[in-house]
């Protein structure tokens, strides 16, 4: 058999930082310590062409823009490649998996993210084992969508969200079960991965600035806060509401201004506070305007699926109600039935 190829894409996260007077910062000569360590005899690992970006960032300052390069990357190099590993902060590597999975739809090859909570270049670094680890399932024929490699789990990208700035077990899938559990073996779950889909369907439209806005409700936000938000004319706003969905009735105006927004064409998203379940609107009382006023709901999809897939679907360029329809509709895995 043919030892795997796997392109190996370092955007940048504390995985490659160094310590600096400043705080941890990307370190200059990451390729010759990641060499070192890939190349241990031994090691039952992939073939791998590392792609290190110009400018490693650290996730925080990635945006839209970001998400796309890094699409666009892997989809100019898919066919010379088994597999794709994503080096990349933790702390926005769960929107750039959900963006990668609605860009890469129909995915046939494994493209895993991983980074680390400590940098590779720590004695208790955790970069080595993802990293190893990432490389391993990047090369597995049972693959087909985008996943996390982090700590003892591979997750669903579009299902998952940062819990933890502490522990290696950084991420969770609160609504989707764990893709593999990583022991002295990775044990894949293959109930829980994505059948292989019959073709690729990527879709890499250019992704809109500021279109999507968000609200996190508290208890007692003024009114002004939501209408000032709903001032800037965003194309979709995703209300972070409580529980099952429920936004305060308590002062009629709210309903109206989000119901006067919706018939302006942004599309209004109703998620949770909570991190695990669905949203159903008109469950309470409370939340019983929401639907009438054009209100949708967002069903399990985490915020960062809700997120990047308002817009992606905004970038192809959809009708509001298209958005609203395709927003509760499968794409890649990202929202149960
Ligand atoms: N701030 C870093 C980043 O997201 C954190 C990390 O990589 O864990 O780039």
């Amino acid at each position: 058999m043919t030892r795997k190829h796997i392109a190996l894409l370092y955007t940048g996260g504390t995985i490659g930082m160094a310590q600096t007077a400043q705080g941890y910062a990307p370190m200059p000569d990451f390729d010759r310590v990641l060499a070192g360590l890939l190349s241990r005899p031994g090691d039952e690992l992939p073939r791998y062409t590392l792609h290190a970006y110009v400018r490693p960032i650290d996730s925080s300052n990635a945006t839209p823009q970001d998400w796309q390069t890094i699409a666009r990357d892997i989809a100019a190099r898919y066919a010379d490649y088994d597999g794709f590993v994503v080096l990349h902060g933790t702390d926005t590597m769960t929107y750039t998996a959900s963006a990668l999975s609605f860009m890469l739809q129909g995915l046939r090859k494994p493209v895993i993210l991983t980074g680390s909570q400590v940098p590779l270049s720590l004695a208790r670094s955790d970069a080595a084992q993802n990293l190893v680890t990432a490389l391993q399932l990047a090369a597995s024929d049972a693959i087909h969508e985008v996943a996390i490699c982090f700590g003892q789990r591979l997750l669903r990208g579009n299902r998952a969200t940062k819990i933890s700035t502490e522990r290696f077990d950084a991420f969770d899938t609160p609504n989707h079960p764990a893709l593999a559990t990583i022991g002295i073996h990775a044990r894949l779950d293959h109930n829980a991965l994505l059948p292989r889909p019959a073709v690729e369907a990527f879709e890499l439209p250019d992704y809109p600035e500021a279109a999507v806005l968000p609200v996190r409700f508290a208890p007692g936000l003024p009114l002004r806060y939501v209408q000032s938000i709903l001032d800037l004319q965003p194309e979709a706003v995703i209300l972070q509401c409580y529980g099952a969905g429920n936004l305060p009735d308590r002062d009629p105006a709210l309903l109206r201004m989000l119901g006067e927004a919706s018939a302006r064409g942004t599309v209004v998203v109703a998620c949770s506070q909570a991190q695990q379940g669905r949203v159903s609107i008109g469950a309470y009382a409370v939340g019983s305007g929401m639907a009438a006023a054009g209100i949708v709901g967002a069903g399990d999809m985490t915020f960062e699926a809700i997120y990047t897939k308002l817009h992606h679907l905004l970038a192809r360029g959809l009708a509001p109600d298209a958005v609203r329809g395709a927003l509760a509709r499968d794409l890649a895995g990202e929202i149960s039935a």
